[in-house]
């Protein structure tokens, strides 16, 4: 009886996983999708910790209520900005989690039977303990880069020293399935797996970290996948499985969207290039047009239609409700106000969907990439908030360019562009942008929030005269 309640409740917490993960698909059902796939992670501990009995009731509420009380003030007090880190720290935890987990359970089979584990469990534990101990320190390895703290790229012969490393573990990991030795064994090959993950992510760019937090993402999810194996658990075999799975196509799409190769990803320093002075890298000082805020109100209070584009620099800012406010001015005037959503704008996938969803922008005004570029020619006037590579005319022009291939949007189209940011700075590629020194281009600087602002101040006073 208990055992078909437990199996009905692992049913449908890997329905409610997939039924959540369908839902994330779309802002507007998004927030709906993460409740579910949440409820369905409920579910699924609860029923294992009663089937298994782990714990008493009274542990299993304690323990709920404290990782809840964690999980509310984590999420409150982490500016979304800081999302990679924070997840990145998830998958670190989820990695360990169940390499613990895929270890104590081998080691508790093999002391009740007082024989080793058998070849296919050793390799199914092999596998959690290797790909969960890389995914440990290469998670908090990629939260020391994204925040600044770990700033080295690697020490010669770092590469020697991997490959060496990952023959060593392969080496331990067949020892461990050919005869198993499991507390030896899998000792070695945890300390060697903790290694290779600092190893893998020593080398990467601080700036390339979102994609290999996806990678991460993607590890823990196999590592979690394999320890289902190991404890007969099928609902984490099925969300292990998915979120593998949706770790590789997210960053799949996110190398594809930057025309970056994975393995260019993995091999390091892209972002680290100097920045070559003005006109777009043709080597010579070619000046910019600066404006002001009020001239920018005028301007857009007479267009019939603007554009906004945003950028790593809005969420910088934090400057979404100042924006909403201005397209909501722009609007009452009878401007068409949209917004143009490029995919990697930002630091993580959707970045800019939610930072503008906070500032309860309307879904129907955010026109992806593909569908606003063939319009762009007929709109009055674009404001590139805190975006610079995603509107870097190079990537479509020069075949230098480092980011050349990479999608834009192409705003040089339309009649006039202003660019707000706050100095001559390049962005996350490191390059600078031709944009800036276009003859329909001009310059607003400063922190968006304070810019946006003030165009709002004037627009006000405009109307009210
Ligand atoms: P960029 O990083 O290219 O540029 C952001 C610009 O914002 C900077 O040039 C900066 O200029 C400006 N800025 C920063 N702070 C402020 C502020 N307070 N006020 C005004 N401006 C500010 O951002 P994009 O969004 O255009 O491009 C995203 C880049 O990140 C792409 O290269 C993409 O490939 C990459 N990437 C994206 C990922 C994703 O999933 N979205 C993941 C990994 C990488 P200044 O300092 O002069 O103000």
């Amino acid at each position: 009886m208990l055992d078909g309640l437990v199996t009905l409740a692992y049913l449908v917490a890997a329905s409610l996983f997939i039924l959540g993960l369908k839902r994330l698909a779309s802002p507007r059902t998004a927030r709906a999708g993460n409740r579910m796939a949440a409820v369905g992670m409920l579910v699924g501990v609860i029923a294992s910790l009663v089937s298994a009995e782990i714990l008493n009731p009274v542990e299993l509420v304690a323990g709920l209520a404290a990782g809840s009380v964690i999980g509310v003030v984590l999420a409150r007090r982490t500016p979304l900005t800081d999302m990679p880190e924070l997840v990145a720290a998830f998958n670190g935890f989820g990695g360990a989690a169940s390499a613990l987990v895929a270890a104590a359970e081998a080691l508790r089979v093999a002391g009740t039977a007082d024989l080793t584990i058998g070849p296919i469990e050793a390799t199914v534990v092999g596998m959690s303990v290797l790909i969960g101990g890389v995914t440990l320190t290469g998670s908090f390895l990629a939260v020391g880069k994204l925040r600044g703290s770990v700033r080295s790229n690697g020490f010669p012969g770092l590469r020697i020293a991997s490959i060496l490393i990952g023959i060593g573990t392969i080496g331990v990991l067949g020892l461990l399935i050919s005869q198993p030795s499991l507390l030896v064994a899998l000792g070695a090959l945890a300390g060697l797996a903790l290694v290779l993950g600092v190893l893998l992510v020593l080398p990467i760019g601080g700036a390339d970290m979102p994609v290999v937090v996806a990678l991460l993402n993607a590890y823990s999810g196999l590592a979690a996948a394999a320890t289902g194996f190991v404890l007969g658990n099928y609902a984490l075999v099925i969300s292990g499985a998915l979120v593998g799975a949706s770790g590789l196509i997210l960053t799949r799409i996110m190398c594809e969207a930057m025309n970056r190769s994975l393995t260019n990803v993995l091999l390091g320093g892209f972002g680290a290039e100097a920045a070559p002075a003005g006109g777009g890298g043709s080597g010579e000082e070619t000046p910019v047009r600066s404006t002001t805020a009020d001239d920018v109100a005028v301007m857009t209070s007479y267009a019939g239609r603007v554009v906004v584009v945003p950028g790593y620099g809005l969420a910088v800012a934090q400057a979404q409700h100042e924006v909403r406010e201005l397209a909501d001015l722009l609007a009452a005037e009878g401007v068409e106000v949209s917004y143009a959503i490029h995919p990697v704008a930002g630091r993580m996938p959707g970045h800019m969907n939610v930072l503008l969803a906070e500032a309860n922008v309307p879904y129907d005004r955010l026109i992806e990439m593909d569908e606003i570029n063939p319009e762009m020619s007929q709109v009055d006037v674009v404001l590139v908030i805190g975006a610079n590579d995603v509107v870097n005319p190079g990537a479509r022009d020069d075949e230098t360019s480092p980011i050349y291939g990479m999608p834009i949007i192409n705003v040089d189209e339309a009649e006039q562009v202003i660019v707000l940011k706050r100095s001559m700075r390049t962005g996350y590629a490191g390059i600078q942008n031709p944009l800036f020194f276009k003859a329909n281009t001009q310059m607003l600087f400063g922190d968006a929030k304070e810019t946006v602002k003030a165009i709002v101040g004037e627009l006000k006073a405009l109307q009210d005269a």
